[in-house]
């Protein structure tokens, strides 16, 4: 175990300058999946005051959204450099409150850097076109204007990366932004919160009040914020049944919205693979995070000609794999966030026994260590049809493993889910990897080669289809989602020709 961070949860809380906030008690207990003990205990917001946060966004939109851009991304670079200092810190409060290992709560945090980076550069690439007018002695060009304050609502899984994405592209985009964490992980949002704060510190006067701010609560004072006008962009990240509430209700007041949503992501193994980087890309993919990241491997598709060369690989691993507190060395399977998950992993393993499918591993682990944590064997599934539960999302380390012989089959059967997240092929056919990738391929919004589901790069827009929501975020062209587009054209003839050569003369 480590002794220098992590396990000193007061030296974390120390390091992070979230102290003083952290010694108040509150209505919200935060528990650590860890060992299931208390972390903590904040103090949620209320109705007036997620009213009066809204209000307090839109007098600082005013002030935000005229400061010049490049001007703007500096602020995030200052971010930037503050989680670089706390990266250790906040890593292990990344482990601590949501279970992910160490390494993982490092990456989190390295991705959030990630992101300020490439924000920092889009502050000066907020590029609009030029147009070529039809009319002479015109000119047509497009503008990037900030769209508003920006809502976001993250989910416990990517406690602060969520943050990171929507709030370095927002802040650049001239938006100002409320966040309302998931309410398992507001421990993480307080220390992000208190960095933001200190990046505005040393920027100066340019940034004003309630430039970002910290809405703690449940989905309630979430949905609150979702139905006011006042909020011009949400971006929701987290289950498909909460984006199926949000969507029509911003949809109804004609706001934007970003939906980041479940996911049921596949991988297909075609009898050209190289089987060590597909074993290796299938069980970090399936048991990383606990199975609890929205791009987690949840269904494998292997060619007949290599599957017994595959299968008892994976299971032979699946049987030694380290389970253990998030914070130790060597850990690679931390625990589920909590008893419920437990449960619908549980119940959706219950279901395929009945339909007779061969499943190793599932059920509970190191109860004695850690009687109040769910720590899980991760389970792979065996079978030979598809039932119900193989469609949807169970967000818990559970692999279902098919046969295919055609891969025209295999891709189908892929995208026969609800969700269009993220989806791979391992395969040294140029043939198959293009056609995976062209039209009638993949219909997910990332589709790899060679590479497994999980662990996406900021650099490319990230998000998916179908019941996945629709919405990009992070990198590529993913920051108009936080602007409003406007076309203007410009006459500096001394006629006043109309579009499409309309002839309408006013007599005087
Ligand atoms: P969740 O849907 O239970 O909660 C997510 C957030 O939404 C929380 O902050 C919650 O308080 C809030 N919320 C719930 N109902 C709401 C409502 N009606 N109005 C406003 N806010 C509401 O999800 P979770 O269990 O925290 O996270 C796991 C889910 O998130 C999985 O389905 C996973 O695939 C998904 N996820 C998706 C992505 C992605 O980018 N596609 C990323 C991370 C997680």
């Amino acid at each position: 175990m480590r002794d220098n961070v992590g396990l000193d949860v007061n030296k974390v809380f120390e390091e992070l300058g979230i102290s003083d906030v952290l010694s108040q008690s509150g209505n919200l207990p935060v528990f650590s999946p860890a060992d299931g003990k208390k972390l903590a205990s904040v103090q949620m917001h209320t109705s007036a005051q997620c009213d009066a946060m809204m209000s307090d966004a839109e007098d600082a939109f005013k002030a935000w959204r005229i400061i010049p851009a490049p001007r703007r991304g500096e602020l995030i670079r200052l971010l930037g450099e503050i989680l670089r200092e706390k990266k250790e810190a906040l890593g292990a409060l990344v482990s601590l409150e949501n279970g992910k290992i160490f390494q993982e709560g490092l990456g989190e945090v390295q991705e959030m850097i990630d992101i300020c980076d490439f924000a920092v550069g889009v502050s000066r690439q907020l590029y609009g076109l030029t147009i070529a007018s039809e009319r002479p002695g015109h000119k047509m060009r497009e503008y990037w204007q900030p769209a508003g304050p920006v809502g976001v609502i993250s989910a416990f899984n990517f406690p602060v990366a969520v943050w990171a994405w929507n709030t370095a592209l927002a802040i650049v985009c001239g938006d100002p932004v409320i966040w309302k964490p998931s309410e398992k992980t507001p421990l993480t949002a307080i220390a992000c919160q208190q960095m933001f704060l200190d990046a505005c510190a040393k920027f100066g006067a340019d940034a004003p009040e309630n430039l970002s701010q910290l809405l703690i609560g449940e989905a309630e004072i979430g949905a609150q914020m979702v139905a006011d006008k006042r909020m011009s962009v949400i971006s929701a990240t987290g289950s498909t049944a909460m984006g199926r509430k949000v969507a029509p209700i911003v949809a109804e007041r004609f706001g934007k919205v970003i939906l980041e949503l479940g996911g049921n992501n596949a991988i297909i193994v075609a009898p050209s693979a190289d089987l060590d980087l597909a074993f290796q890309a299938i069980v970090f993919g399936a048991v990383g995070t606990c199975g609890q990241r929205c791009t987690s491997t949840r269904r494998v598709f292997i060619h007949d000609d290599i599957y017994d060369a595959l299968v008892p690989r994976i299971k032979k691993a699946y049987g030694g794999l380290s389970l253990g507190h998030p914070m130790a060395e060597g850990t690679l399977v931390g625990p589920l966030i909590d008893g419920m998950s437990f449960d619908l992993m549980e119940t959706a393993l219950d279901k395929v026994r009945t339909m007779g499918a061969d499943i190793t591993g599932g059920g509970r682990a190191l109860v004695d260590e850690y009687p109040e944590a769910f720590y899980v064997n991760p389970a792979v599934v065996e079978m030979s049809g598809i039932a119900d539960n193989v469609k949807e999302e169970t967000f818990a380390p559970i692999l279902y493993v098919f046969r295919y012989s055609d891969l025209e089959e295999a891709i189908e059967r892929q995208n026969d889910v609800p969700q269009g997240l993220s989806s791979a092929i391992f395969t040294r056919d140029v043939l198959e990897a293009e056609t995976f990738t062209a039209e009638a391929g993949s219909d997910c919004g990332i589709a790899n080669v060679n590479i497994g589901t999980s662990g996406a790069e900021i650099g490319g827009a990230f998000g998916g289809e179908k019941e996945t929501g629709g919405g990009r975020e992070s990198g590529s062209d993913a920051w108009k989602g936080y602007m409003r587009r406007m076309t203007s054209t410009l006459n500096y003839s001394k006629e006043l020709p109309l579009a499409q050569g309309i002839k309408f003369s006013v007599g005087e």
